[in-house]
């Protein structure tokens, strides 16, 4: 359960500088970035690696519900900081966050903060029943065309055909989202990062399953809305 996760009031309210304390101006007590990237049940954290040295000046962060795992992520990026605090590539622009993604995405990013989001090998919840709890609804679509700014882009990435149908479907329904076509997927260089680099990917990959993708645009805002 996570009835005892705290949240932030507000995007300001969050204690940013603890996530990105390089990125954190002491003269002013103010941030220098803000987030952009957010990787929404980010596991084990290896998108997150990946990405860090393709964006090396973009803030990018994981969210994650379990608390070991968080702590594995968290443990695992204090390592590469160390270990790389000399390199021009030295992990300070990539973090993790434990909660619950389905939960106050706007108290913690503010409305057009971010510019990706990736759902990689999101739970399935196979029964029925239980197509509720999946991480893409129309509602949460509505939060997250929220946060992310005009042009940003959802990345969907699965091994479960049925889910793959569904998140495509939901977004394709979704009035605040267009699908990107293959030709776009191909010369994308996070639809080949996100292919690779998650825990969960390399699994299918070890096990030769297959791998659904889809992605889609956040359209502009209506102007009467
Ligand atoms: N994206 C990772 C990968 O590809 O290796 C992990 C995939 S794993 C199958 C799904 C992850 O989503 C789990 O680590 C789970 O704890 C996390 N998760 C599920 N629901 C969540 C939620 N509401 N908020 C944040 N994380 C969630």
């Amino acid at each position: 359960s996570d009835h005892r996760l705290e949240y932030p009031r507000s995007p300001e309210d969050m204690k940013w500088e603890k996530l990105y304390p390089q990125y954190h101006d002491k003269d002013s007590d103010s941030m220098l970035s803000k987030v952009e990237i957010a990787d929404i049940g980010c596991g084990y954290g290896g998108l997150l690696t990946k990405l860090a040295p393709e964006y090396p000046s973009t803030l990018i962060l994981g969210m994650e519900i379990r608390v070991q795992v968080t702590q594995y992520v968290e443990d695992r990026i204090i390592a590469l900081r160390e270990k790389h605090k000399d390199d021009e590539v030295n992990f300070q622009n990539i973090s993790v966050l434990r909660g619950n993604a389905m939960k106050f995405l706007p108290n913690f990013f503010q409305k057009g903060q971010l510019s990706k989001m990736f759902f990689c090998f999101p739970d399935p919840h196979f029964k029925q029943r239980k197509h509720k709890a999946r991480i893409i609804t129309n509602t949460l679509l509505s939060e997250y065309a929220y946060v992310l700014r005009e042009g940003g882009v959802v990345y969907t990435i699965t091994d479960v055909e049925d889910l793959h149908i569904w998140m495509a479907k939901h977004l394709e329904e979704h009035p605040m989202f267009e699908r990107l076509d293959k030709a776009w997927e191909e010369q994308d260089k996070c639809v080949s990062i996100m292919y690779n680099a998650t825990e969960e990917g390399q699994k299918v990959t070890r096990n030769k399953g297959s791998k659904w993708i889809a992605c889609f645009r956040r359209l502009p805002t209506p102007e009467d809305c």
